[in-house]
This record gives C-alpha cells, sequence and structure tokens, in this order.
C-alpha cells in the first residue's frame, strides 16, 4: 500500500494547490493520501474529482503550545464539515491572524519593508505562516534565502518565533477527537527535545486521547525510527508516515518518498483500508 499522510498545499504554507497535488499523488502511484494543511481543511472544499486509484483521508496539522514549545498533532479521518473542526479552523485562524500582526511588527523593527502585506499576498488566502514572512524577505532581498530568514528571526527559538497564541495540546486533541478523528503527534524528531521530555509530553498526549504518532517524517536517520517505534509500543500508540512534502523545489523529498518505516509497529490506516 503506498501511503502518504502528510503533507501540505496552498491552503496553508505548500507551492501546490489542492488539484494539482493529488494529481501529483496519483501520478506518483499514491493509494491512500492524507493532505494536512496547517489549520485549514479548506482543501478538501476545493477538491471536485480525484485521480483514478487515489482515496483521500482527510486530515488537519493543528499548531499547540506544550511547555513553551510549539508542537503539530496532525489529525487523521476528520470530518472536515464537522462543527468540531469548523471551531477548531476558525479559532486558528484567529490566533494566525493575531500572530502575524505580531511577527509583522517584529520584523519592521528589524527593517523588512511591509511585512504583513507581503506576507498576506505570499499568503494568498491560505492559513499565513511564518513561511510566508520568509518568502516576502527573500523578496525584497532581506535574506538571500528563506532558510536565512528561519535561521536568523523566524526559527525555533528566534525572536519572531511567536508560540503565546497556539492552544494547548488537550484542545487540539478534543478538536480531533470529536471531529471523528485520531490524534497523531506529528514529526517527533523535530522539536529538539530529548527522550525524556518526549516521555512526558507522550505521558500527557495518551492521557488526553492522543492515539498515534508519527514514526518517520520525511528523511530521517534509522536510530530516530527505532526510537519512535519502540516509544509507539511502549505507549500502545499507533503508526503514521509521511513526507511532509511542501513544494516540488523540495527536490530532495516527495510525495510518498519518506526513510524506511518500521515492521513492529500497528499502522494507523489499518482499519481504513
Ligand atoms: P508556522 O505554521 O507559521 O508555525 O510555520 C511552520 C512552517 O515553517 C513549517 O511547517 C515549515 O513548513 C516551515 N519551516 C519551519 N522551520 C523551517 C526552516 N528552518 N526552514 C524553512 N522552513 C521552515
Ligand atoms: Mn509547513
Ligand atoms: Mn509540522
Ligand atoms: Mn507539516
Amino acid at each position: 500500500m503506498k501511503i502518504d499522510f502528510h503533507c501540505h498545499t496552498t491552503a496553508s504554507d505548500g507551492a501546490l494547490s489542492p488539484e494539482q497535488l493529488v494529481q501529483r499523488a496519483g501520478d506518483r502511484g499514491i493509494e491512500l493520501l492524507s493532505i494536512t494543511d496547517h489549520d485549514s481543511v479548506n482543501a478538501y472544499q476545493q477538491l471536485s474529482t480525484l485521480p483514478k486509484g487515489l482515496r483521500l483521508i482527510p486530515g488537519i496539522e493543528l499548531s499547540c503550545q506544550w511547555q513553551k514549545r510549539g508542537i503539530h498533532i496532525v489529525g487523521l479521518n476528520i470530518d472536515p464539515d464537522s462543527d468540531a473542526m469548523a471551531e477548531a479552523t476558525s479559532t486558528q485562524a484567529k490566533a494566525r491572524a493575531l500572530r502575524a500582526e505580531i511577527i509583522a511588527e517584529k520584523l519592521a523593527k528589524y527593517g523588512v519593508e511591509n511585512p504583513l502585506e507581503g506576507a498576506l499576498a505570499h499568503s494568498d488566502g491560505g492559513a499565513i505562516g511564518r513561511p510566508h514572512f520568509a518568502r516576502h524577505m527573500v523578496n525584497t532581498g532581506f535574506v538571500s534565502n528563506e532558510s536565512e530568514a528561519f535561521k536568523k528571526f523566524l526559527g525555533s527559538g528566534k525572536t519572531c518565533d511567536i508560540k503565546v497564541c497556539w492552544p494547548n495540546p488537550e484542545q487540539a486533541i478534543n478538536w480531533i477527537v470529536n471531529a471523528g478523528g485520531v490524534a497523531v503527534l506529528a514529526h517527533p524528531g523535530k522539536y529538539n527535545m530529548t527522550r525524556s521530555k518526549l516521555v512526558s509530553f507522550l505521558e500527557d498526549f495518551t492521557r488526553w486521547g492522543g492515539a498515534a504518532m508519527e514514526v518517520v517524517s520525511g528523511r530521517q536517520i534509522p536510530s530516530q525510527t527505532t526510537e519512535f517505534s519502540k516509544l509507539c509500543r511502549q505507549f500502545s500508540l499507533m503508526a503514521s508516515w509521511g513526507s511532509d512534502f511542501h513544494s516540488p523545489a523540495q527536490t530532495w523529498l516527495d510525495l510518498g518518498s519518506y526513510s524506511t518505516p518500521p515492521d513492529d509497529v500497528t499502522p494507523v490506516w489499518n482499519h481504513w483500508q
């Protein structure tokens, strides 16, 4: 079964429209796909037809905050038209708008020209986020590439990395569960957490109803995969995996391509086939 349970479209910070994304997934032989835009399910409202052989599992990637860290929780097999998702996406849209104003104010002080207008133009009606600010900073010549914008201003722990607006994981999990979905901890390797911090997070996460974890996210080292699959078993979590694909310009990563998943875990999609 060729699957990908984590990717983005223009409804958040991805480069492809929902239509283009499912086309690419179909061309790449993916059979089961979840589009997991940041805090948005708009991609699902924009899609009319699917390529032959492709099945879509509705998803979302919710931003939240735990012990002052930004954490992402993916919701899989949610009902995008549920009241819970309507509440989640409208709450998160307000948080993103407020956060964008705070980020813009800070960037303006550093000398970035019209940061809010610029980022909004790049987000083009989708969920506005840090990559849209980074693109504006590249376009106006303030930095030479997006990676520099993250390294100096927007990345984890930098002055424009604003997390105060996000809800706690319990809220995010409740929205997902009330929308009929499964709450999945996204890319556990990307939070700079020690093993004991991650264990402490998973204690809270499972107590609040989190049921799965991404054991593979894009390209990662085999020792991480082994560690995450162990933690899955320890906490009786199901396992998910995906590319976290954003753009064809990331030539090293494509839809349906990621490091080899482990075979000693329970796949989250077992009962959706
Ligand atoms: P936000 O949703 O506004 O918090 O932005 C988070 C997004 O920024 C992630 O999903 C990535 O797409 C992108 N991102 C995070 N860190 C980096 C980085 N160091 N370089 C480029 N993009 C990044
Ligand atoms: Mn992103
Ligand atoms: Mn993420
Ligand atoms: Mn993502």
